[in-house]
Order: C-alpha cells, then structure tokens, then sequence
C-alpha cells in the first residue's frame, strides 16, 4: 500500500511537471484517442483538455496524408521514434508549424498501450525561413539582372562568385572567371599596374571602397572601359570575400573624352581670336581670360591675368581709371558687365587709362549674361575689341577738322564785316544792284560760317568741351523767334500748334539751335509738301516738342543710327540734298546734355516726326 501510495504521488509530481512544460504533451491510445492533453498544448491548439480527451487527432491535421500516417504508425510500433515537422490547425483556424517526436507508451510489462507525442511550436521559426528564402530570391533576382557586374575573391584574389550579369558585359561565362585571379589576362596591358595597386589597396584597408576605371577585355577582342569598385569583407561574418562590383563606362569615357576633345578647340579658337573675352562668375571672380585680353590689359599671358587676384578688369580701380565715350567716368554700376549682372546684354565704347603708365586703350565692351536653371544670371562673358587705333585716327581726324575749322572762321568773320561794309557804302551811294550781290555774298558767307561753326561744335562736343546756360527758356516764344526768322527763307508753311507755356531750364541759343536744324530737315527733306508743323504738350513732368514734315520719310533700317556724327540716310536717287550728316548729332547732343530724349516717328514716302522732350 505503502508502495502503491508512493507511485501514486510520483505519477501526480510528473503530471504537475507536464502541466507546465511549454511543448505540447498529447497521450493517444492504439487507436488514437487522445488519453492526455496537457497545457502546453492547450496553449498551442486552444483547445481544453476537457474538449480533447477522448477525441482523436483528426481535427488538428486537415491535410493528413493517411498513407504517410500510417507507414509512420507501424515505424514507431517497431520500435522506431519519429521526429519531423508537422503543419497543424489551431482551434481559431489558423497554421501551426511544429516540430514532433513521437514515441511508443508501454504499461510495466512492456506492452504498447499507446503514443506520446511531444511537440514544440516552431510557426516563427518557418516565417523567419521563408522571409530569409523570399529576401534570397529577391536579391538572387537583382544580382542577375544588375546593370553592372558583382565577384568575389578570396583572400588571394582567386575569384569564388562571378554574377551571371557579366556575361552580357564581357562576354566571358562565369565558370570562365571561376578559379583565376582577379584581373588576371583580362586587363589592357598600360592598366595592369593601376589594377595591381587597387588590389593591394583594398587588400589593406577592410571595409573601404577603392574605385579604378581600367580597361577590360571583351571576348570578342575589343576593350572596354570598366568601373570597378572593390570593398574588401574578409572579416564580416557570413560573407568572408572581396566583393567588386563593376559596370561598363565605354560610353560615358568616349563622351567625356569628345567633350574634353571639343572643349580643347573651342579653347584654341578662343586663345587665338583677335578680341579679348573674359568671363566672370556672380562673385565678380575671373574664371576665363584669353591671351588678348591680357595683352590688351598689358599683361604677358592670360595665366598672368588670372593669377592677378582682383577679378573683373573693368573693376580695377585701382589701376584704370575708365570713362565713357564722351570722356566721363563710368562708375561701376553702369559698365556692361555690371549690367549684364543685372540680366540684359549691354555694351559700351569705353576708355581704359592706365594709372600707372597713363596708357590709354579704347574697348567696345559687349557684355551677355549666362543664366542657370532657375534663371539667375551665373556668368557673364565679356568681349573687347580692341577699338584704341581707330580710336586715335579718329581723334587725329577731330583734331583736325577742329582746327581747320577754327583757322576758318576768323577769316570768314572778317569777310562778313567788309562784305557789309561795302554794301552799307554802296547801299549810300545808292548802287543798288552791286548791294543787293553784296547781299547775297554775305547770305553765303553766313551759311558758310554756320557750316564752320557746325564743325566747331562737333568737335568740341566729341572732346566733351561743350557748356551749357542753365538760364529760364520760354520754349514757345522761343519756337515762334526760331520760325519767324525762318519763315522769309522758305515757301513752306511753319505753323505752331498747341499751347506750352512752359519755361524750362537751359541753353537758350543751343535749344534755339535744336529747333533751327529740325525745321531745316524738315523743309529740305520735304520739297513736294508746303506745310510744316511745330506741336507742343507736356506730358507728366515732361515737355515734348514734336516738329512734323510731309516729305520723303526715312526707313526703318537707317532710324536707329540717325543721331549719330555723318549719318545720312538717303538712297542712291536722294543724293541730291545737300549736308554733311552733322545736325541731328549736334542737336541729339544738346537734348542729351539738358537731361532730354530726342527720337523719330517716320514712314518711307509719308513723311516725319522728330520729337524731343525735356524736364518742364
Ligand atoms: P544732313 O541733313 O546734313 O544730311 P542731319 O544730321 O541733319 O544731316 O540728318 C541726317 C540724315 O537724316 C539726313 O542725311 C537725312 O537722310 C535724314 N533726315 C533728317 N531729317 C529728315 C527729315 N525730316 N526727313 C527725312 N530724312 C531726314
């Protein structure tokens, strides 16, 4: 009793122990009725031993394979275990994966009475296994198919793994590279040292990038260019190799190399244009010069003008000093370059000064911006030409015409005084035909002397020696002077039209000059009308005076260049009208210097309008 007692509580202690084991524990008998379920496979299946005992295992394996099943039976009846895994159902419908061992119950005599069957879950397990299969596949997939190429070597640079994607770059198999050295046979003979040396050097420092572009044999015979970048993982665990990773550049060297080939004529080309260009970046830096603009600067050699730490040459105040056309300094703002800067092509006729050697150098500077994507300007490229010859025939000619016509007008002067003189005296005696010849000599020598005093001026106004009044000017009483002292000369009707009873400030006899060469054009350029009109009206702050003919008209292509010095815009069968091409300069040039505009309205045949305005 004692004896029975003590299995008793042996058999309680070991189904305690079972209770609370985290594996599954299911006792069936020989006929499969489950005996025992214990917690471990409640927490499994979710079911209660109360549902299961006395079930049989049917509701937990929906795909049972009956034959396997019982093939395995009489396996473990014979005294053979089995283990393997096992997919099951839980109670809520869902897979359990389990890995099972199943052994044979026998009572005291040794008799089966039925199985044990001990199961552990392994669900997260068998995810994790399919992830990890799914992931291999996946990059298996991307080795395959990369653009490029992926090997390993070993420690001694034998190749272990080429991806099966070098083949549609090199045309070699991979069980071609398998077994030789990296590089070995397949690299261009003048790159051979540059791959050894990117093999030492990846060799020695674990875990960094060396990259090479070397050329590499095709099996057809040719070569290409090949990116290779070697990351040496000797030391991680589970991948133990030097890994290169390479792709063909063919394409993009032959590019680079045309792009360079072109860069390098362009650079020719531009080194031996006779203009200087400069380009100069937001920051006001000089990142291009050719030899002439060094030369043109005084500096030996475009090196030279790069090296000079001060970047835009027109900037260099502190060695040239640089005026405009007309002689005035250019402050900074104004030049080209600074306006190109600010988004708009410009150019100017400007004068360099030397401070150092008072040189001088004329340039037409022409500036264009460069914009980037977003439209900001990124450079601005500069060119010169070198304008200082012309430049100095121009002012020897000036200089000339100057003083011709300076050495001119004192005899003139003196003609008028004794032509009048004469006439007051015939005029006395009453001749009257030898005063009215008198008369008419003296008309010429006042043209003559006007066209000399035109001379004067221009040259004065070139050299920029011209002044102005500044006094109070009745612009229509001044109009009404100008076309009463015109009017006995001419047939044409001079009519003024419009009220202005504005008093401006300035040169009275210059403006008076201005109205004067308008009104002449007006009447010459007009021989078949009779009318010529004299408009004025403020406008805002402004003062427009507008004087219109009905005559010949000028054509598009010649308005844009009438104001400047000798210009004339008449065709081959227009020869006939007389001038020099002088009066619109000067007058252009004296509405400029009261601070006004002057400009023209014109059709070919229909006659014009030549408008000037000034501040009222
Ligand atoms: P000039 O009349 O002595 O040639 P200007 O400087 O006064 O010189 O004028 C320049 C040119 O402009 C003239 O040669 C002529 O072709 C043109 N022009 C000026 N005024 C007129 C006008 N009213 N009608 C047509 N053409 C004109």
């Amino acid at each position: 009793m004692a004896d029975g007692k003590q299995a008793g509580e042996q058999l309680q202690f070991q189904a305690a122990i079972l209770r609370y084991v985290t594996d599954s524990v299911i006792v069936t008998d020989l006929h499969g009725t489950i005996t025992y379920w214990n917690e471990g496979a409640c927490v499994i299946f979710g079911y209660s031993a109360l549902e299961m005992i006395g079930k049989t295992l049917v509701v937990l394996s929906p795909d049972l394979n009956v034959a396997q099943h019982v093939d395995n039976f009489e396996r473990i009846l014979a005294g053979h275990d089995y283990a393997g895994e096992w997919q099951g159902r839980r109670k809520d419908g869902t897979t359990v994966w389990l890995d099972v061992k199943t052994t044979i119950l026998r009572d005291t005599e040794g008799t089966a009475i039925g199985l044990i069957g001990i199961s552990k879950d392994i669900t997260a397990r068998k995810e994790a296994e399919e992830r990890l299969c799914q992931s291999e596949k996946l990059f298996r997939a991307l080795i395959e198919n990369m653009d490029g190429g992926l090997g390993l070597t070993d420690v001694n640079g034998i190749i272990t793994y080429i991806s099966p994607s070098t083949t549609r770059m090199v045309g070699f198999l991979p069980e071609e590279f398998i077994g030789r050295r990296v590089f070995e046979r397949m690299v261009y003979p003048a790159d051979q040292e540059a791959t050894e040396r990117l093999w030492a050097r990846v060799l020695e420092e674990p875990g960094k990038s060396h990259a090479l572009e070397y050329r590499s044999k095709h099996k057809d015979g040719s070569f290409l260019w090949i990116e290779v970048v070697g990351l040496n993982l000797l030391r991680e665990p589970g991948i133990e190799a030097i890994v290169w990773n390479y792709r063909n550049v063919t394409e993009r060297k032959q590019l680079t190399e045309e792009v360079a080939r072109a860069k390098e004529q362009l650079e020719a080309i531009l080194r031996n244009v006779a203009d200087g260009i400069v380009v100069v970046d937001g920051s006001d830096r000089l990142i291009y010069a050719n030899d002439a603009v060094a030369h043109h600067f005084g500096l030996p050699t475009s090196e030279a003008m790069l090296a000079s730490s001060q970047a835009n040459i027109t900037h260099k105040h502190d060695m040239y000093a640089v005026w405009d056309e007309w002689g005035r300094p250019l402050p900074a703002c104004e030049r080209p370059t600074a306006q190109a800067f600010r988004g708009k092509p410009a150019q100017a006729l400007v004068k360099f000064q030397s401070k150092i050697t008072d040189h001088v150098y004329w340039s037409l500077v022409r500036a264009h911006p460069i914009f980037d994507e977003q439209g900001q300007v990124q450079y601005v490229v500069c060119v010169y030409t070198d304008l200082t010859e012309r430049k100095e025939v121009e002012q020897r000619k000036d200089h000339f015409i100057s003083m011709a016509s300076h050495e001119l007008r004192t005899p003139l002067t003196v003609l008028s005084a004794y032509t009048q003189l004469l006439r007051e005296r015939f005029v006395a005696e009453d001749r009257q035909e030898a005063a009215q010849y008198l008369s008419k000599m003296n008309d010429q020598i006042t043209k003559l002397t006007r066209l000399v005093v035109d001379m004067l001026d221009i040259s004065k106004m070139q050299a920029g020696q011209i002044d102005m009044a500044r006094e109070a000017v009745d612009m229509e009483a001044l109009a009404r002077e100008v076309v009463e002292s015109l009017q006995p000369t001419t047939g044409h009707h001079l009519l003024i039209e419009g009220e202005a009873r504005e008093t401006i400030t300035g040169d009275r006899e210059r403006l008076g000059q201005v109205m004067m060469i308008l009104l002449d054009n007006a009447i010459k350029y007009s021989p078949q009308a009779d009318t010529v009109v004299v408009r004025m009206a403020r406008a805002g702050d402004m003062l427009t005076v507008a004087v219109q003919d009905f005559g010949i008209g000028i054509g598009n292509e010649h308005q844009g260049r009438l104001f400047e010095r000798f210009y004339r815009a008449l065709s081959k069968k227009d020869k006939t009208y007389p001038g020099l091409g002088i009066g619109l300069y000067i007058a252009h040039e004296i509405i400029q210097r009261h601070a006004g505009k002057m400009w023209v309205e014109s059709n070919e045949g229909s006659g014009s309008t030549f408008f000037f305005s000034l501040p009222a």
